[in-house]
This record gives C-alpha cells, sequence and structure tokens, in this order.
C-alpha cells in the first residue's frame, strides 16, 4: 500500500518541503509538501525527479577494503572495516599527534551528522582539522555577516522577498540555483510590477529575464560597484543618518573612502554605464524597501569577505534592515550549510557559533562534552588541508559526503595529494564519484529519504528530515557510522572512559547538542523533534519557553556585536588573483544548470535531467570564436595555468568578449582530463579562506 512520509528535498538551499510517496520498501514518487513554507507545495525539476535519481547501480551497498594501494578492495563487514579504520587513525594519532588526521566533510550532511563529527574530531581526536564543502560554498557570507552584524545569521525570510520594493540580486542565477524562490518572485513581480528588480551578474544568466536592470560588471568588481552606489546615495542624500548615528559604527573611515569610488571611476572599473549605476543607486535610495540576494558570483572570491561587507554596508547606509521587505539575504547553496556552520562544521567554528580560537568558547564545549579541553591549534580549512595531504602532514583522511576529486580548484594537485594519502576513508552513499577511487576504505552511506534528522535553511528554518524506506543493502545513516567508528577508536584513546557517543538514534544527538545553541545568537534550545512534527518547520532564534520562531532579525536597532552596534567596513577595492594577459586572455566563469546537481552523482543518473543540457559546452562570445577561427560545436582545448581540457564550443552572446562560461558540473567522468576544476585556481580570501572558483584566466585554442 502506498504511504505518504514528508521530509525535505536534499537539493539546494531553498529546503523545500516533499512528501515522499513509498511502500515501505520502494521510492514511488514525490510530491511538493502544500504545508512547508518554503515552498508551498511547488518542486524545481531537480526537487520534483528525486525519486528517479537513486539509481542502485550507483549505490555502495558493502563496506569495501583495501589493506595495500596497488590492490583492489573487497568486499569487508562493518565491523572489520571500522574497526581497521580505528586502528589506523590510532596509530596515526599515537605516532604523529592528533594534527595528522583530518575530516572532511559535507553541506549535505544531516545537523545530526555534522555534530558527531565535530565531536568525534575535537573532543575525541582533539583536533581542528574538520572542514566542510561550505568552505567552498558560504564561508566568504559566515565572515560579512560576522564582521558586519556580529554573528552568522541571514536576516531575513523568504517572504521579504515578496514584500521588498527593491531586490538587488548579486552573484546569483538564482533561476537556476534556487528556482522556488526565484518562482516566488515571479509571481511577486506579476502582482506588483513596479518592484524593481536589478542583477548584478556578468552574464546574461536567466535570471536577468525579469531585471528591470541588468548590470553585466566585469568579473570581480563588486566591491567597487557597492560603494560607487554608497558614493551615490551619500551625494544625493540617500541615506538614513538618524540609523547609521544610532545603531551603526565605523561609518566616517568608509565616507572617507567611497569618496574616491565616482560614477565616473566606478562605471571604468565595472564595465558599465554611468546611467545604469546612477539609476541602481537612485532606485536603491528610494525604495521604502530594499533586499538584497547574493549568491556565489559574491563568495567563491580573493574578495568574498569584502564584498559581503560592502554589499551590507548598503543596507546599514540606508537603514534598510529588520523590517518586512529589506536586509541582506545570502542565498545557501547547498541544503543544510546553514546547519553546520550552527554546529562548528569549519575549522574555525565550534557548536552554537563559537569560535575556535576563543579560549571561553572551547571551554564551554569542552565542558558540554565532559572532555578537559579542546584544541587550540588552528585548523586546516580546505585548500590548506588538501595541501598538508599532498606535503604528507595529514596521513589519515576521511572524506564524508562530498566529492573533492571534482569540486575543488587546482584538481591534479587535489588528486596527487588523495594518491599519496597513506590512508583515505569515504563516507558515501554513490559509489561512482571520482574520490570513490581513491578510498582504501569505502563505506556506504544512507541517501535521501533512507535517514532521520534535521536542516536549516537560508531563512535559518529547521525542518524535520525523515525515513521514509530503509537504505540499500548495508548502507547505514551518516551519524550512525560516524558514532560507530567514534567507540571503536575511543577504545583504543581513552579505554575505559565512559562513551562520549553513547548515541541510540539522531534525536539524541539533537537532544545533547541543542543546549549549546542557548544563549547564543541562534538559540533553538526550545526546539525537539515532537514540536517540528506538531508545528511545523520553525525559524531559529528559538529559545525554551517560545512558541514561535522568529522571521526577522535586528528589528530592534541592536546587534550581536559587543556594542551592540552594526560595523561598517572600508576596504579597497582588489581585481581577482589572476588578471587576463596575453597567454591566458579570457576570464573563466564557472556554474551551475538549472537541472544539474554538484557533481551529478544523484542527478547524472536521471535521462530526464539530460534534456537541459547534455554535454559539457564552453560558452564563449560569438567574437572570441571568430578570433580564434573556432565554428560552434567544434572541440577546442581550453587551457589554465593549471592544466586543460578538450571540449566542444558554443556561441553565447550572453558571456562578453574577453570571458568563457562552463559549467561546474562536469568531472572525469564526463570530460576528457580531469572536469572544469582542473582549470580553476586555489586562490582564496585572506578572511574567508574561501578559494576563488570564478574568475580564472584561460585561452581556447583549435586542437
Ligand atoms: Fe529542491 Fe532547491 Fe528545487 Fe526546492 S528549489 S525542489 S530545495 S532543488
Amino acid at each position: 500500500m502506498t504511504q505518504t512520509t514528508a521530509s525535505t528535498c536534499c537539493y539546494c538551499g531553498v529546503g523545500c518541503g516533499v512528501l515522499i510517496e513509498h511502500d515501505g520498501e520502494t521510492i514511488l514518487g514525490v510530491r511538493g509538501d502544500p504545508n512547508h513554507p518554503a515552498n508551498f507545495g511547488k518542486l524545481c525539476s531537480k526537487g520534483s525527479t528525486l525519486h528517479l535519481t537513486g539509481d542502485l547501480d550507483a549505490r555502495g551497498l558493502y563496506p569495501e577494503l583495501r589493506l595495500g594501494k596497488g590492490l583492489a578492495r573487497s568486499r569487508s563487514d562493518w565491523d572489520s572495516a571500522l574497526d581497521h579504520a580505528a586502528n589506523v587513525f590510532a596509530d596515526t594519532i599515537r605516532e604523529h599527534g592528533p594534527d595528522s588526521v583530518a575530516f572532511y566533510i559535507s553541506g549535505q550532511l544531516l545537523t545530526e551528522d555534522y555534530y558527531a563529527f565535530n565531536k568525534l574530531a575535537r573532543a575525541l581526536v582533539g583536533t581542528n582539522n574538520i572542514d566542510s564543502n561550505s568552505r567552498l560554498c558560504m564561508s566568504s557570507a559566515v565572515v560579512g555577516y560576522k564582521r558586519s552584524l556580529g554573528a552568522d545569521a541571514p536576516p531575513c525570510s523568504y517572504e521579504d522577498i515578496e514584500q521588498s520594493d527593491c531586490l538587488l540580486i548579486a552573484g546569483s542565477n538564482m533561476a537556476y540555483a534556487h528556482p522556488i524562490l526565484f518562482r516566488r518572485l515571479e509571481t511577486a513581480k506579476a502582482q506588483r510590477p513596479d518592484m524593481k528588480i536589478i542583477v548584478v551578474d556578468p552574464r546574461r544568466t536567466d535570471t536577468c529575464e525579469l531585471a528591470d536592470l541588468h548590470l553585466a560588471i566585469l568579473p570581480g568588481t563588486d566591491v567597487a560597484l557597492f560603494h560607487g552606489i554608497l558614493h551615490i546615495l551619500l551625494w544625493e542624500g540617500w541615506i538614513d543618518r538618524r540609523y547609521i548615528d544610532a545603531h551603526t559604527e565605523g561609518f566616517d573611515e568608509l565616507k572617507t573612502l567611497v569618496r574616491d569610488y565616482t560614477p565616473v571611476a566606478v562605471a571604468d572599473i565595472c564595465g558599465i554605464p554611468q546611467a545604469d549605476l546612477l539609476l541602481a543607486a537612485e532606485w536603491i535610495g528610494k525604495a521604502p524597501g530594499f533586499l538584497s540576494l547574493w549568491c556565489m558570483g559574491l563568495n567563491q572570491s580573493s574578495s568574498g569577505s569584502a564584498k559581503n561587507s560592502a554589499l551590507i554596508n548598503l543596507h546599514l547606509a540606508t537603514g534598510q534592515i529588520g523590517r518586512p521587505g529589506t536586509g541582506p539575504f545570502s542565498l545557501t547553496g547547498q541544503p543544510n550549510a546553514m546547519g553546520g556552520r550552527e554546529t562548528g562544521s569549519l575549522a574555525n567554528l565550534l557548536p552554537g557559533h563559537r569560535d575556535a580560537a576563543n579560549a571561553g568558547h572551547r571551554a564551554e564545549v569542552a565542558a558540554h562534552w565532559g572532555v578537559e579541553r579542546l584544541p587550540e591549534s588552528t585548523g586546516l580549512t580546505a585548500i590548506e588541508l588538501f595541501e598538508a595531504v599532498r606535503d604528507g602532514r595529514i596521513k589519515a583522511l576521511w572524506i564524508a559526503c562530498t566529492n573533492p576529486a571534482q569540486s575543488l580548484p587546482d584538481q591534479q594537485k587535489i588528486h596527487e595529494a588523495l594518491a599519496a594519502c597513506p590512508f583515505v576513508v569515504v563516507q558515501e552513499a554513490f559509489f561512482t564519484t571520482e574520490t570513490c577511487h581513491y578510498a582504501d576504505l569505502l563505506l556506504p552511506a544512507a541517501s535521501w529519504g533512507e535517514k532521520e534528522g534535521t536542516v536549516t535553511n537560508s531563512e535559518r528554518r529547521i525542518s524535520h528530515v525523515r525515513r521514509a524506506v530503509p537504505a540499500p543493502a548495508e548502507a547505514r545513516p551518516d551519524w550512525a557510522i560516524t558514532s560507530d567508528f567514534a567507540r571503536r577508536l575511543e577504545q583504543r584513546l581513552r579505554p575505559g572512559l565512559p562513551s562520549l557517543f553513547d548515541f541510540a538514534s539522531p534525536e539524541a544527538l539533537f537532544e545533547e547538542y541543542k543546549p549549546l545553541t542557548a544563549g547564543r545568537d541562534l538559540d533553538y534550545s526550545g526546539l525537539s523533534y515532537a514540536i517540528l512534527d506538531t508545528r511545523g518547520p520553525q525559524q531559529w532564534p528559538f529559545p525554551a519557553g517560545a512558541t514561535a520562531g522568529t522571521p526577522r532579525l535586528y528589528g530592534d536597532g541592536r546587534f550581536a556585536t559587543e556594542s551592540g552596534r552594526a560595523r561598517f567596513h572600508a576596504d579597497v577595492y582588489r581585481a581577482p588573483k589572476e588578471r587576463r594577459d596575453a597567454r591566458f586572455p579570457l576570464t573563466l566563469n564557472t556554474g551551475r544548470l538549472r537541472d544539474q546537481w554538484h557533481g551529478m552523482s544523484r542527478t547524472g543518473t536521471a535521462a530526464r535531467l539530460f534534456g537541459h543540457v547534455e554535454e559539457a559546452v564552453l560558452g564563449l562570445h560569438p567574437d572570441e570564436l571568430r578570433r580564434r577561427r573556432l565554428q560552434p560545436g567544434e572541440l577546442a582545448r581550453v587551457r589554465s595555468r593549471r592544466g586543460s581540457l578538450i571540449l566542444p564550443v558554443q556561441a553565447d552572446d550572453a558571456v562578453r568578449p574577453g570571458q568563457a562560461y562552463l559549467p561546474m558540473h562536469w568531472g572525469n567522468r564526463f570530460l576528457k582530463g580531469l572536469g572544469t576544476n582542473i582549470l580553476t585556481l586555489p586562490a582564496f580570501d585572506p578572511l574567508s579562506r574561501q578559494p576563488e572558483l570564478k574568475h580564472a584566466g584561460i585561452e581556447v585554442e583549435r586542437v
């Protein structure tokens, strides 16, 4: 008999509610959940095909182990596999210290999975070497929120998108990357045509179809643009002096800096008409409600933190925050990057939005976990972590639910690192990813519809993710794998002591974790699985005793900084690390397709999703094709300073001359070579450590 289980979509950070139709054994279909406040029953092409993408041929069914690098893996059992891993990790830690091992996890894990990994790394192993693929996704937004507003807390709700009078969408192809939110925006624009939409993107994406103004800035010039807009707001008197005086600090320094960002100078830096710059500033300055949305175009940059703060500056200068239809609102890329940030799943964080470098924070978490202390050493972030693997400092690496052998920049070096690492564990639902190739131990994980826990979406809303069917064969939920391994490791590292990992269910992890949020900006100590089940998904903060979540932050003008004031930041515009030159005269931009997700391990198994785009093609302006005497469809060699690919090219006037566009999804299963990221560079932002995946210098040649 067909049953229905309410859960959430496992792809993007919109966090849509889904109803899984199943017979208790097999998932038969999926529908949008009409009661979920993110999507009210709607699903995009990816969400509505979830049931078609669990291809058993691609799934991991049993643990696989090899006892030497040159050997083939063979089927193992859980006890042997995890005992072997615990022996290797314990020996490595004893011989080389806790910082000789590392964990690289994922924005697609559930909050309970994250929590188990954090406790394992920091409390049991004693290392801060735990980072996540969220480092590639939202870490610049984390820095932007923390340094400007005092806490990593997006202050808005989805309904603000509908209530705004002027929206600035910067570095986000929302139509593809957050489709259901874009549908909500389309509906709002149809109902209120006076709403102004400004899209800032070097490329004319599908999101621009809805724009009243498209600012096709030159790649990476966002900081100059935002400073230029503030210059005009100041000149025209469109700032809110009363708000600035009452609720902020640092404005005078910024005011001095933006004097130099005149419309003439900024139009030149950004490569846009002055008239467009003036019009954007006028719409922002005169709008009763101004909201900004952004994503990877701002974050994946060597000046990602500065871009985030420069955009938030505009909200603080105009007092456009804390009211309906206003505020800076990052669109989270992955389904639970927010939950990862909440549980401390970046090397520099600790659970409850705490900082690993803060001794008081470490003491609070150590006390909660019942351990003497937490490690003080600085944890390695994604790019640094794989450099440490490559040069031999990391000798045992545990990777869960992510595919660094496709997603990290400068792929040649990542593959060298994985090949050289003495012991690599990969915990993964799909054994077809590039990273699995390097696993000495491959552990089959449960996937969507097969596991329980919680996720937090872009608007701080926590949903209960429910299990509909059992995982295939011997695959297990991530929290259970991690806890089981941790129990075996603690028998070796701290024998005779009570277990730190005595968890019987994901709910037990949630209950242990949630007091760590009490009194913090994200306080959800008042939530429980029972409340999520009876009252539906809730937005944090939701402290003990609350009867409802919190749709909007900072409405009282008090911020999460020590002074209670928001801080302006006066960062000088800096160009991307790799400028165009004679040898590499094109700037490569990478991004998403509408119907694919990340490395395609799920979406790549559904024929229906290839209907939109069937193969990796490099988009070039027709002038650039002519200059190289290339015909559309012809194969070309694409070279960067790090490697090359051979690909068909297409004429694409959505990109300006001097630029190129390649979808990020294609790895070496689909391309001859190491995939899109063989071309991208590992330069990163000095504060967020987020790599500059968006701007690589390339050349394209006939083959
Ligand atoms: Fe899933 Fe995102 Fe599409 Fe919603 S918008 S159905 S969360 S991929």
